[in-house]
């Protein structure tokens, strides 16, 4: 039922992001088609568009040269992944002011809890009026045009933004059950496509077919999914916004060399030099590997690709390395072509519990004590100031190497968090009590009805 105590939250929402970073980085393509496109030269495909070049039929996954043959005088833009995250950070720091609990999911994408608001800030002011200011400031100081979506839960701000794009749609309480009457349970983020086809066979393909059917029904088809989902499509699923900050579930990297490269021992030493970069990223998430996998990619496309699991989780550098290692030699020994791309994968990952030791028993706590110590160095001094034997060959052997660096723009919540809230020290230290509240919160008003 909807009551005084609904939530309130925002889901903000940057429109054509990376082409709307483009146009606030060069500010006379503005009022042009324009698309962001990977690939080396200019054969890639497109990963965002903006409005004026979608009116062309140019979509996101599309090939860049079938873009620019619908659209002749658009404008191809190389991504600029660091600028993009500069001008992600700027966006974050103006919504931080909007309300005291952020989350953000994606480069430019969050939700912010407005829920006390009605009883403060909005006695002087309408949502409407108050989103609105957020979006003008946005769009003033960034550059960057931003969609958004109130509503009572997380998953419908986010339906709502969809709705609105580009612009703002606020679902006010009680309104909830009409607003998705309509609607596809296709729009429901993250629906996986097995149980949109149940819930079709149930002749349920709007949220409002849903609504009609027997709870009872769901719940035994779907489990509490689907008791969720009867909620939620009832208009009765009202849910706070959590800090929720998960473990990540594998780790990898893609990386194009920069020209096909015949040299294998340059390819095994980049391949190990991106193994030790993620290597790290994990330590510095605390967690540890039990698989891996490699894959190389040929200049003619074809792919060879193996993998290994470990007996116990692993997060030393050298027996990681020296594993990959093995790999690489296994399934290049009778290869002859250069190579283009190289995957890396890690995944099964377990939590990291070790306590620091400087010279530990066994060897694995030796060498734990040596990576760990490795990592403070590079972390209080400069980066690479301690190199593993792979990086400084790297380092050697080719400039355009020099400084492996994440290659994906989509920054992990764990780290947009700590960027947000603050440095190195622990800045969700006040998670835990913010968790248990909105735990208790949550647990008086979700069911309720
Ligand atoms: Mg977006």
């Amino acid at each position: 039922m909807p009551t005084d105590s609904s939530n309130r939250i925002l889901h903000v929402d940057g429109d054509s992001f990376f082409a709307s970073c483009e146009i606030a980085l060069d500010p006379q393509l503005a009022g042009r088609p324009v698309w962001v496109g990977g690939g080396r030269n200019g054969d890639g495909i497109v990963i965002a568009a903006n409005r004026a070049a979608k009116k062309f039929g140019i979509e996101t996954g599309m090939a860049c040269f079938e873009a620019k043959r619908r659209c002749p005088h658009g404008v191809l833009c190389r991504p600029h992944y660091d600028d993009y995250r500069e001008i992600s950070g700027k966006m974050f720091r103006i919504l931080e002011e909007y309300s005291p609990t952020l989350v953000p999911i994606s480069i430019d994408e969050g939700f912010l809890d407005l829920t006390t608001m009605d009883r403060h800030v909005w006695r002087n002011t309408t949502p409407a009026d108050y989103v609105n200011a957020l979006r003008e400031r946005v769009w003033r100081e960034v550059g960057i045009p931003v969609s958004a979506g109130l509503a009572s839960s997380a998953r419908l701000a986010k339906l709502a933004t969809d709705a609105a794009k580009p612009g703002f749609l606020e679902i006010p309480a009680g309104a909830e059950k009409e607003f998705l009457a309509q609607r596809s349970v296709r729009e429901l983020s993250g629906i996986a496509s097995r149980r949109e086809r149940s819930l079709g066979a149930l002749g349920a393909k709007t949220f409002g077919d849903v609504a009609k059917l027997p709870s009872t029904l769901l719940r035994q088809r779907f489990g509490i999914w689907g008791q969720q989902l009867w909620l939620f499509a009832n208009g009765r699923w009202n849910e706070p916004l959590l800090l929720e900050v998960k473990d990540r579930a594998s780790i990898s990297s893609n990386t194009t060399l920069p020209r096909d490269e015949p040299d294998y021992e340059a390819a095994l030493t980049f391949t190990l030099s991106e193994a030790t970069r993620l290597t790290g990223q994990l330590r510095r998430e605390q967690l540890q590997l039990r698989e891996l996998a490699l894959t190389i990619r040929f200049n003619d496309f074809s792919e060879v690709s193996g993998g290994h699991r470990f007996h116990e989780p692993q997060f030393q550098n050298s027996v990681i390395n020296g594993a990959l290692e093995k790999i690489f030699r296994a399934i290049m020994d009778s290869q002859f072509k250069p190579v283009r791309q190289i995957r890396l994968g890690f995944w099964n990952l377990a939590r990291l519990d070790t306590h620091p030791t400087l010279w530990g028993k066994t060897d694995a706590e030796r060498w734990a004590a040596l990576d760990d110590a490795a990592l403070k160095l590079n972390k209080d001094f400069q980066k690479d100031a301690v190199m593993t034997g792979a990086q400084l060959a790297l380092r050697q052997l080719d400039d355009g190497h020099r400084n492996p660096k994440a290659k994906c723009p989509f920054v992990p919540q764990r780290e947009m968090i700590r960027k947000l809230w603050g440095t190195d020290a622990d800045p969700l230290a006040h998670k835990g009590e913010v968790e248990k509240r909105l735990a208790k919160v949550s647990k008086q008003h979700q069911f309720r009805h």
